[in-house]
């Protein structure tokens, strides 16, 4: 399936020059979605994970459907401020600020074995801080994926601790 039709890009959102990739034509699409959730389910059952780690907040919509395939559960990384209980935190650096994002402190432990996922890779930021998180807690990470990589950013080098599988290579903007 082309699933790169599937994906709408947006220019100049949130601001001018970015060319936001809108997942939500493709979730919207019962085919495209159902096929996304079957590639994943078949690249990971059997592979001994115990935990979907998926990035807030689209990185729910393909983490929370997998790990239901899968029949394990699924923990959220948020911003920070979101979860209720006690947490971690990751801070890294924005184009303009900074960004955290948290873990609850009990929802990952030594006999954990994830899979990260979120939908975009863009600069890693994100996925990198998430990964250090799910490290902290003692967990082991098998694969980071994500639906589509930015691979004229250097997201990959950042996050090249990890393994990393993109379902979507976009090489040029
Ligand atoms: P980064 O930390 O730079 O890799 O940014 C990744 C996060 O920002 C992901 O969760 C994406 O959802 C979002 N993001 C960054 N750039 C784009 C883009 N061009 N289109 C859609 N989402 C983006």
């Amino acid at each position: 399936m082309d699933l790169l039709s599937k994906i709408r890009n947006v220019p100049d959102f949130p601001k001018p020059g970015i060319q936001f990739k809108d997942i939500t034509t493709l979730v919207g699409d019962a085919e495209a979605f159902g096929f996304v959730i079957d590639e994943l389910a078949r690249r990971y059952r059997g592979k001994g994970l115990t935990k979907v780690v998926g990035v807030e907040s689209r990185g729910f919509i393909f983490g929370a459907a997998l790990a239901h395939v899968l029949g394990i559960g699924f923990v959220p990384v948020r911003k920070a401020g979101k979860l209720p209980a006690e947490t971690i935190r990751e801070s890294y650096e924005l184009e303009y600020g900074e960004a955290t994002v948290e873990l609850h402190v009990d929802a990952l432990g030594t006999n954990d074995r994830v899979l990260l996922v979120d939908d975009l890779l863009a600069t890693g930021g994100t996925l990198e801080a998430a990964a250090r998180l799910i490290e902290r807690s003692g967990a082991s990470i098998h694969e980071i994926w994500v639906l589509i990589e930015l691979a004229f950013l250097p997201g990959r080098a950042r996050l090249k601790a990890w393994p990393l599988h993109a379902e979507l290579v976009v090489t040029s903007e």
